[in-house]
């Protein structure tokens, strides 16, 4: 099964693929992270990727589609993939199609997930994650269950990222009605695209992508 998770900055993507990663056995791939890893790594990919990313632009298609082309070919992906934050442009919503036409594959799910942009800004500026698992945690919306423990590893240490800002958070999202928004009749248009309420609390936003997932 190949599942992508399409919407703005900060509308719960991570949040629910680590959810629905565990129940449905998929990987989840995000090639925000990815690249996050490149940055800290300092590889010639990071080190291209930094200044996008600081200023809230996108990296290039090539980039991108490189980092995908080459992870998609892992083992771990043999049983189904969940994509997270890519594709973000039509060139790489075609290049990933033709990836998979390769492979005899193809995308069974859209799910895009429907936030307004002004709960985007508190949603992106309240956003911290553990240190050590990447759990993702939320100042107001999802605190740990024992403040300042993670959760899910029992580590004390929290990273914020440092495109979390107020300005930056505006540039994303104008660049997502710009140059991602444009997917949705993509997709629609391919029968695959499923468009669900992102503004429902984080448990009844999984059932709703479960109840996608459970029809296919
Ligand atoms: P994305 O991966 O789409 O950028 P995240 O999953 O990181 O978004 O979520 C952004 C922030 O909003 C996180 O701090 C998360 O805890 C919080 N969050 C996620 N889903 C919801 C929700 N349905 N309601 C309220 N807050 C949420
Ligand atoms: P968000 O919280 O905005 O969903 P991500 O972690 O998915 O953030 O992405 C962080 C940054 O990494 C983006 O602002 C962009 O610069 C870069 N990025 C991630 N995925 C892509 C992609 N598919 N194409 C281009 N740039 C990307
Ligand atoms: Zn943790």
């Amino acid at each position: 099964m190949i599942v992508i998770l399409l919407g703005p900055p900060g509308a719960g993507k991570g949040t629910q693929a680590t959810r629905i990663m565990e129940k449905n056995g998929l990987v989840q791939l995000s090639t925000g992270d990815m690249l996050r890893a490149a940055v800290a790594a300092k590889t010639a990919v990071g080190i291209k990727a930094k200044e996008f990313m600081d200023s809230g632009k996108l990296v290039t298609d090539e980039i991108v589609i490189g980092i995908i082309a080459d992870r998609i070919e892992e083992d771990d992906c043999r049983q189904g993939f969940l994509l997270d934050g890519f594709p973000r442009t039509l060139a790489q919503a075609e290049a990933l199609d033709k990836l998979l036409t390769n492979k005899n594959l193809k995308v069974d799910a859209v799910i895009e997930m429907k936030v307004n942009d002004e709960s985007l800004v508190d949603r992106i500026t309240g956003r911290y994650t553990c240190a050590h698992c990447n759990m993702g945690y939320h100042d107001t919306n999802l605190k740990p269950q024992k403040a300042g423990v993670c959760d899910s590893c029992g580590s004390t240490n929290f990273n914020r990222r440092s495109d979390d800002n107020r300005k930056t958070v505006v540039a994303r999202l104008a660049t997502y009605h710009a140059q991602t928004a444009p997917l949705l009749p993509f997709y629609k248009e391919k029968g695959v695209l499923r468009t669900i309420d992102g503004m429902a609390n984080i448990d009844d936003v999984t059932i709703q992508i479960n109840n996608v997932l459970s029809k296919l």
